[in-house]
């Protein structure tokens, strides 16, 4: 029998038959992962607390060819504020959306799990607007896919601009001088402050990033720009920020 000790985040869940579960967990040393939970879904079930969405937990898997059976479980952390709020639900949904697209089966991503334990104890308990907490995870999940923004010099004729506005092109990833903008007229509006916060949060540990306090011009050019440069780098349209913007709208 092949027993597997792992820890995991619990990215989504899909429920079948009258008590089971099929999860998708996120483990460090194992990547994505298929995972049965048989019966977690009865009142007594003592796998049912490390069976919820956004869930840090201890597992014990037995590996049945392609699927982990659950067999037991030890909660860390529920993140429990995360499924109590609508708001920090709807960006919480969205970043384990996007954890989900970039890791892969079987292959070990201690960056990035890491990352999403400190992201998620940012906003389950931190004071840091549940935007800015998501605009942080964003721009270092491209930096971590190796899509690392240019942000220091026009990406078509090389000058450093002193203009501002500027503007930034999902397809380039990067600056462009109005100038140079001129030609394809594509690019999204960034001013200086918002490229100031980028680079900030480009070089920073994400440990030392839960002080920060964005303005909301700001938060509007990063909310436009990395989550359109992060769908076409990933190539998928993420759903659960349509319910982040419609909530924006009509909450
Ligand atoms: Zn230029």
């Amino acid at each position: 029998m092949n027993i597997v000790r792992t820890e995991g985040v619990v990215l989504r869940y899909t429920n079948f038959k009258e008590a089971d579960r099929m999860l998708t967990i996120f483990s460090p040393d194992r990547g994505k992962m298929q995972v049965l939970a048989r019966g977690c879904r009865k009142p007594s079930s003592r796998l049912l607390a490390a069976s919820q969405v956004f869930c840090y937990a201890d597992y014990v898997f037995i590996k049945s060819k392609e699927i982990y059976i659950m067999t037991q479980s030890e909660v860390k952390n529920s993140f429990y504020n995360i499924r109590n709020d609508v708001e920090r639900l709807a960006y919480g949904t969205y970043i384990l959306n996007l954890t989900e697209e970039a890791v892969s089966y079987e292959e070990a991503n201690f960056r990035l799990f890491y990352m999403l334990l400190h992201t998620l104890s940012h906003l389950s308990y931190g004071e840091v607007n549940p935007a800015d907490v998501t605009h942080i995870f964003e721009l270092k999940l491209i930096d971590m896919l190796g899509y690392r923004p240019v942000l220091d010099r026009c990406l078509v004729c090389g000058q450093t601009p002193e203009s501002n506005p500027l503007f930034f092109n999902i397809v380039q990833g990067g600056i462009i001088c109005p100038h140079c903008n001129k030609e394809t007229k594509d690019g999204y509006t960034i001013h200086k402050d918002t490229l100031q916060t980028m680079r900030y949060i480009l070089d920073v540990d994400i440990r030392r990033l839960g002080v920060l306090k964005f303005s909301q011009a700001v938060r509007n050019e990063l909310d436009g720009i990395l989550s359109h440069y992060l769908s076409y780098r990933l190539e998928k349209d993420i759903k659960a920020k349509r319910f982040i913007d419609y909530l924006k709208c009509n909450v």
